[in-house]
């Protein structure tokens, strides 16, 4: 057999619609009620082992189950911390490309951290991601397959802490979730759908982290879905964020952030403003009044600010703010009235920010 080709993942399930799943079931001569059960078992039981199918008749199941759950995700490495309870994994995916995710367990909710790109075309010059250029987008299905793996491992009791559920998922992971949003969208509402449609998660606790790109968050606005929204704005003025994020030449920070404000109006959800801290770049006292008197401008109780300490990439110039300056950044927001809480940097010492350790492996 040749080597696979970068690129289309194989048929899954996941990427069918419910009248393909139909047609699938049909073609392998079977009753249209086996789609129900199939997705019982991959969302409810988290598993594509037709071992564990013992509903679906004998004959035929393992092809059948075969054909629509190819392995599309297998472990490369895991890397743990925090006593055992954030556990990073990178994955190969089927065309030997890779991606990262992070999986971070607290008293009462574990957050999933999915990467939605192999790579990333922003080109944020602080972020190890940015660095790799983007190699492609993910399908919802290998999207999603992050989600039941890691729901797997905690519900088996293979996480620290005993059995548990996944309850929190944030695309900050490899990629621009806005820049693939198709199957991001495909992923989210897997991730929401009561069972055994979906994995019956609340929306509330799904937040997709993006540049900004304007259109896209409109877009994600009219679609009625409560999820959080979270902007990186990582400076206030354009100068500095064409700098930071270099694709937003496209949008100032004044779009941006009205297109975050038409998002809360249209979600009544409260906007995440992200901000990595880096030392005598983006961490001044003006820069922080600037910020809070941008978003006051748009009103209050829209938003809130996740200042994070940058997390430096190997080779990068840039490091993190002085603690008395991170310190006197958050109180100037807050002294303005902006709901400011400093971003957990769990698993930093396994290259918790994605995508470091997918550029250490190389190619
Ligand atoms: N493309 C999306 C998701 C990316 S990662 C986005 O940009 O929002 C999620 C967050 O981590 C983003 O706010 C990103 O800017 C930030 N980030 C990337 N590299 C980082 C680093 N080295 N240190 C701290 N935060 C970083």
């Amino acid at each position: 057999m040749s080597a696979p080709r970068r690129g289309k993942p194989p048929r899954h399930f996941v990427d069918l619609s419910a009248a393909e799943r139909g047609e699938a079931m049909a073609q392998a001569g079977q009753p249209a009620f086996r789609a129900k059960q199939l997705a019982t078992h991959y969302f409810s039981h988290l598993t594509t082992d037709p071992a564990d199918m013992s509903d679906l008749p004998a004959a035929g199941r393992d092809e059948l189950v075969g054909t629509l759950f190819p392995p599309l995700l297998a472990p490369i490495r895991t890397l743990t911390a925090d006593a055992g309870t954030t556990v990073k994994t990178l994955w190969r995916l089927h065309d030997g490309v890779k991606v990262e995710s992070v999986l971070m367990r607290y008293p009462g909710r574990a957050t999933l951290c999915v990467s939605s790109q192999v790579g990333c075309g922003m080109a944020c010059p602080f972020c190890a991601t940015g660095q790799l250029g983007l190699t492609r987008n993910m399908s919802a299905a290998e999207i999603v397959e992050q989600v039941r793996l890691a729901a797997r491992a905690l519900a088996r009791g293979e996480i620290a802490g005993g059995p548990g559920r996944l309850s929190n998922l944030v695309f900050m992971g490899m990629g621009e979730p806005m820049a693939n949003y198709a199957a991001v969208l495909a992923a989210v509402r897997a991730f929401i759908a009561p069972q055994p449609e979906g994995f019956g998660v609340s929306a509330r606790n799904v937040t997709v982290s993006t540049v900004g790109l304007v259109p896209a968050i409109d877009k994600l606005a009219a679609e009625g879905l409560p999820v959080t929204l979270a902007l990186s704005l990582h400076a206030p003025d354009d100068a500095l964020r064409r700098e930071l994020v270099p694709i937003t030449t496209r949008w100032t920070v004044d779009e941006a952030l009205d297109a975050a404000k038409r998002y809360y109006d249209a979600t009544a959800r409260r906007v995440s403003i992200e901000y990595a801290l880096i030392r005598d770049m983006n961490d001044q006292g003006w820069r922080a009044d600037m910020l809070a008197e941008k978003l006051t401008a748009r009103g209050r109780g829209w938003v809130h600010v996740n200042p994070i300490p940058l997390n430096p990439t190997p080779g990068s110039i840039w490091t993190a703010s002085e603690p008395a300056v991170e310190a006197e950044f958050v109180d100037r927001l807050r002294a303005r009235g902006i709901p400011t809480t400093i971003r957990d940097t769990r698993g930093s010492d396994i290259d918790g920010a994605c995508g470091q350790l997918a550029a250490e492996e190389g190619p």
